[in-house]
């Protein structure tokens, strides 16, 4: 497939590794060339990271796509991607790199591919900064499944950041093609249902912890008058490290936040860091939370009916997003709301 590639500023808006896999998502996606300038020039270092490198060559494989520029530190590639096969896969970031968002970057090719697929990565599963793989399944996977698009995942073993080691898998029910596909239309979260949530040790390190973590939770959130069950576990793990993750279930939507332990961070903080985040959410407005809001626009873009949806509050991630979703597809994308949220996300209908 050859033709003039859409030139995407790597630096606008959030200037990070997001534009990079959106811009190579739908490129392959859409069978678009791209050619991406100036990647991550917001963040020091510069460039691709490993993490972002393997995101672009996972789908440059699944599309048989001509690539150039596929380096560290690289700051310009060109993707031209050929015809998107479904099958199966296995990818290494070879560092403890998010494998979560390496699984997000392959699924619009993968959704569209007409067949079935299965992905394994092997990197962090549970890193600061990117989704963990509980949002992953039960945030984005659940608020995905409006659209048809069947996505389910599995943690074969936990990787936390920096050590890594961990490995998630990506099934993938493709569709025939963007008619069958949904637009999400969350409009209003509904009435809260129920609260889970897990808290998590790898292997070695004390139980007390995950107890600790969880103790802590259930008392605030009781303070606040919301009842929930939160699982204790203890992972089978390369590296150590431990979670907490919170999920709120409402009667027409999902959220999800999540706190990571460090060495030196006191159980009660990662909890607490947690449940500040889910307390923010429960007291404002918005169908979904604001990470999934930029995360789903993606998506979205393969459908070319109307999408919209609100959120808690616009991000410089979101609008950074949907600016480069108008490049690259020609829809118009807006963002209604005050600063501070709830954001109503449009993206039009393709004409
Ligand atoms: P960078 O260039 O900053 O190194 P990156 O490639 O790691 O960036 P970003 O461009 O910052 O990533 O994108 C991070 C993605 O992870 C976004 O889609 C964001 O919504 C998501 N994300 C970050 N934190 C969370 C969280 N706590 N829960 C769910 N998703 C998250």
């Amino acid at each position: 497939m050859t033709n003039q590639p859409i030139v995407i500023d790597g630096s606008q808006g959030e200037g990070g590794g997001q534009i990079l896999r959106t811009s190579v998502a739908l490129a392959a996606a859409l069978g678009k060339s791209v050619r991406v300038v100036n990647i991550r020039s917001n963040r020091r270092p510069g460039g691709l990271r490993p993490q972002h490198l393997s995101a672009v060559q996972a789908v440059a494989r699944v599309c048989h796509a001509r690539l150039s520029g596929d380096q560290v530190d690289s700051r310009e590639i060109l993707f031209e991607p050929g015809p998107v096969e479904s099958g199966e896969y296995r990818f290494d970031i070879g560092t403890a790199g998010s494998t979560t968002l390496v699984a997000q970057t392959l699924l619009p090719p993968l959704a569209l591919s007409g067949g079935d697929s299965r992905i394994t990565v092997t990197g962090g599963t549970h890193n600061p900064w990117a989704p963990c793989f509980e949002y992953l399944r039960d945030v984005f996977g659940l608020l995905v499944t409006a659209s048809n698009v069947e996505v389910y995942f599995e943690l074969e073993r936990a990787g936390f950041y920096p050590a890594g080691g961990g490995r998630l898998r990506m099934d993938v029910g493709a569709l025939d093609g963007w008619d069958e596909m949904d637009p999400f239309r969350y409009a209003e979260r509904g009435q809260l249902r129920y609260i889970e949530g897990v808290s998590a040790v790898s292997a070695g390190l004390p139980a007390h912890i995950a107890e600790r973590q969880a103790a802590q939770a259930l008392g605030r959130l009781a303070a606040a008058d919301c009842a929930a069950t939160i699982e204790q576990a203890a992972w089978e793990s390369d590296s150590p490290g431990t979670v907490l993750f919170l999920r709120a279930v409402f009667s027409r939507s999902a959220a999800g936040f999540f706190a990571l332990g460090q060495r030196g961070k006191p159980a009660e903080e990662v909890a607490d860091e947690a449940v500040d985040q889910l307390l923010d959410f429960l007291n404002g407005a918005g169908a979904v939370d604001e990470h999934a809001a930029d995360q789903l626009i993606t998506l979205a873009a393969l459908c070319p009916l109307q999408t919209a949806f609100t959120t808690r509050r616009p991000t410089g991630h979101l609008r950074t997003n949907a600016q480069v979703i108008r490049q690259l597809t020609g829809r118009e994308t807006r963002i209604e709301g005050p600063p501070e949220g709830p954001a109503r996300v449009v993206l039009e209908e393709a004409q």
